[in-house]
């Protein structure tokens, strides 16, 4: 295994720092810091995406004629490595890392030909209506349901923890097409319009305050056959498709360390405010704790990385680094918010364009709205019991 970059991918590298430097704003970066919130800002992720879109590095990973890259699975660690280090506003993943791939894969030529240039120009705002009330981690038991009337589907039922379902002008949707076999059975995959009287957007807040997801209830909403993804009743097989893609996603430990330097920044500021080095001596080691950590998912990743150009594939390491890095994700923000102390206690408001100024220094107003957000992280994408309960079958044969 080699994990020195070759002279290429080091002149690569340097071209992806020459664009960051160039078209990678102060305002974005500013932007994307001072975001509590899981998902960025839809026009800050936007306004990011339409510069990578506009230099052909939006989706790196996509076929060159849907408009994307020839580059190997090393000059897309190191694209996505640099964006971290930069602080570049993470991209909305229902677009570009479900719907997108999953077209790719399994949509037939028409809607690959309409949908896959809406996604990358922006014409499209997509979310997810997978969970519902009584189906999370058991999604095969959902029941919001669908009836065929000619070339249209009419939906009823709920959905929930819909992420930004109030900014969407598109919906991707599993539906119970029927009811007799296996739950797994009967599931179709639907994509239809936000913009029907059909679907109402009842807004749920974070606990930080923010408005991320939603529930979103249809009554005889239309979805048209034409925008059924695989055949009626075989939506489970689709679902599962596009969560391997959901959960393969991450920088691999760069976005962590990137984090743990903010940390280390602000207890040197916050010691040399107090003159007192025994403030820095206490989290010195927590700090050096967590970037051991983010370097051994780095170095992972590196390995995952390695065997795949060998044409390996990777595994069950998807659900590993799912469940290490939101695991890491949260000790960071906890140490952030151990470091800012009492300041840490104030509700500060990070939605954009707040005129409210900052309770103590800027560099404090998001962290307790992200300490508190990220217990998400754990949560989406398939909790992490159940990575765990993958592994423990796909690795340890239990
Ligand atoms: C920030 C955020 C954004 C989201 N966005 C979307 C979205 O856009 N679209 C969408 O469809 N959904 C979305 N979700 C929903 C998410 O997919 C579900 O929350 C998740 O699948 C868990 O389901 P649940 O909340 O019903 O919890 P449950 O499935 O009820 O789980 C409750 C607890 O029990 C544990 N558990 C459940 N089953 C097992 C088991 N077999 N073994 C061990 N432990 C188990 C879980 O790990 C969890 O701790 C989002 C969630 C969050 C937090």
């Amino acid at each position: 295994m080699n994990l020195n970059f070759s002279q290429e991918e080091i002149a690569f590298q340097n071209e992806v720092k020459e664009f960051l430097d160039k078209e990678l704003t102060p305002e974005l970066v500013n932007a994307a810091k001072r975001t509590s919130a899981v998902f960025t800002e839809k026009e800050v992720a936007m306004e990011w995406q339409a510069k990578l879109a506009k230099k052909g590095w939006l989706v790196p990973s996509w076929p060159e004629e849907y408009g994307g890259t020839d580059w190997n699975e090393t000059q897309k660690y190191i694209f996505s490595s640099e964006c971290a280090n930069a602080g570049a506003p993470n991209l909305i993943p229902m677009g570009l890392a479900m719907i997108g791939p999953l077209l790719l894969g399994k949509g037939t030529k028409e809607q690959k030909d309409y949908y896959i240039p809406r996604i990358i120009n922006g014409d499209d705002y997509w979310c997810q209506g997978y969970s519902e009330p009584g189906a999370g981690s058991d999604l095969a038991s959902l029941q919001c349901k669908a009836v065929r009337e000619g070339d249209k589907y009419i939906i009823n039922g709920t959905k929930i923890w819909t992420t930004h379902a109030h900014l969407a002008n598109k919906i991707f949707c599993l539906v119970r097409t029927d009811n007799t076999g296996k739950k797994q059975e009967g599931i179709t995959f639907l994509m239809l319009d936000m913009d029907q009287p059909g679907i109402k957007v009842e807004p749920i807040l974070t606990m930080a305050q923010d408005h991320d997801f939603n529930q979103v209830v249809f009554t005889d909403a239309i979805a048209y056959v034409k925008d059924r993804i695989g055949e009626e009743n075989e939506g489970w097989a689709v679902a599962k498709y596009l969560l391997e893609f959901e959960r393969s996603g991450g920088v691999g430990g760069s976005k962590s360390l990137s984090d743990i330097n903010f940390i280390k920044k602000l207890v040197s500021k916050i010691s040399s405010q107090i003159q007192g080095d025994d403030f820095s001596s206490i989290y010195a080691n927590k700090m050096n704790e967590l970037e051991i950590k983010a370097k051994a998912i780095q170095y992972t990743s590196l390995r995952i990385l390695s065997s795949l150009r060998s044409g390996e594939s990777p595994g069950p390491e998807s659900s590993m680094m799912k469940t290490l890095v939101t695991d890491l994700e949260q000790e960071i923000s906890e140490l952030t918010l151990e470091v800012i102390g009492y300041y840490g206690i104030a509700f500060q408001d990070t939605s954009l364009g707040t005129n409210e100024p900052a309770i103590g220094d800027e560099d404090y107003r998001a962290v307790a709205g992200k300490y508190q957000n990220l217990r998400a992280t754990t949560i989406y994408g398939g909790s992490n019991e159940i990575q765990r309960n993958i592994m423990a079958k796909a690795v340890l044969g239990l």
